[in-house]
């Protein structure tokens, strides 16, 4: 049996505003598991020789932007979500040997599955995902799996847009030349860009949104995103990404350590660092 990680890492570039330590030291205490989990900042330069004496101590740990593919690149095995999304933001080390995963796609699903309800997958939606990094590809894995659902893919960067909708032209209905023409007629609309983390810029106009539709922002911040409080504001189901951090955070733990995570005790910690 692989041993228990000793030593936690996040690997990013900049990672000073994470707030995976905060709940993730919180769970491992509550567990009574002796380790501790740190950020570590790792320019892109310092990454293959980083990872290389992270696997030479059985280290695990997750990855955050911009670290998420390249590290799936020096994965001995991915698993097939990682694989699909092509994206890693859990890993651990097997004999020896670097496994990759992305629980960002079953974070993404809770997510949905709360803010839409039922414990089944949300079904025969029509899904306006805005962005095309990371964390779209992970979106849209975990949609793929979805029944009868199709998306309408928006980004800034139109190429990036289309080499992803090229990827997942199994859920990527069409795209869209701006976010108000992606959003039209859907049933849900998942901000994945990064727009609205550091200030208060909607990624897409809320008037634009049908009076029907939810919406899910993966970013999250102390008081919720500007365009959370507008959709909720509007009378339109909404949820920022704290919930996903949380859960993507859980089954992290679990692949770790082989059992349960203590997601009250993770979100707790989580909820007072975002009120403090
Ligand atoms: P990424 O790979 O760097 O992609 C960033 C995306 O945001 C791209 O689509 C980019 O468009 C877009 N973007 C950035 N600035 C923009 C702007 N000013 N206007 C319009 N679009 C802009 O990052 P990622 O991994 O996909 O993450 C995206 C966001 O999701 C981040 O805020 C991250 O914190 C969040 N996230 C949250 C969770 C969670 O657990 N809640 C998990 C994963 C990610 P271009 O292609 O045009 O540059």
């Amino acid at each position: 049996m692989t041993p228990r990680p000793s030593r936690l890492v996040l690997l990013g570039h900049p990672v000073r505003h994470s707030l995976s330590p905060v709940f993730q030291n919180a769970a491992l205490q509550h567990a009574g598991i002796p380790a501790r989990y740190e950020a570590l900042d790792v320019p892109l330069e310092a990454l293959d020789g980083c990872v290389r004496a992270l696997i030479a101590e059985g280290a695990a740990g997750n990855v955050t932007v911009p670290h998420k593919e390249a590290v799936a690149a020096l994965c001995a095995s991915r698993t097939p979500l990682a694989e699909r999304a092509g994206a890693v933001n859990t890993f651990w080390v097997e004999a020896g040997a670097l496994i990759g995963d992305n629980t960002d796609v079953a974070g993404f699903a809770s997510l949905a599955r709360q803010l839409l309800g039922g414990d089944a997958p949300p079904r025969d939606l029509t899904i306006a995902v805005l962005g095309a990094g990371g964390a779209a590809a992970a979106v849209l894995t975990a949609i793929e799996q979805w029944p009868n659902c199709t998306t309408i893919l928006y980004n800034r960067t139109p190429a990036r847009r289309d080499r992803l909708a090229r990827r997942f032209a199994t859920v990527v209905r069409g795209t869209a030349d701006d976010p108000v023409r992606a959003v039209a007629g859907c049933g849900l609309v998942v901000n994945a860009t990064s727009v609205g983390l550091a200030d208060d810029v909607h990624p897409v106009p809320v008037e634009a949104i049908p009076r029907t539709a939810a919406v899910l922002d993966l970013v999250y911040r102390p008081g919720e995103t500007a365009g959370v409080r507008a959709a909720r504001a509007r009378g339109l189901r909404a949820a920022d990404g704290a919930g996903m951090l949380v859960e993507q955070g859980a089954a992290a733990f679990e692949r770790w350590f082989g059992v349960p995570a203590p997601r009250d005790v993770m979100w707790n910690a989580l909820a007072e660092r975002l009120a403090s």
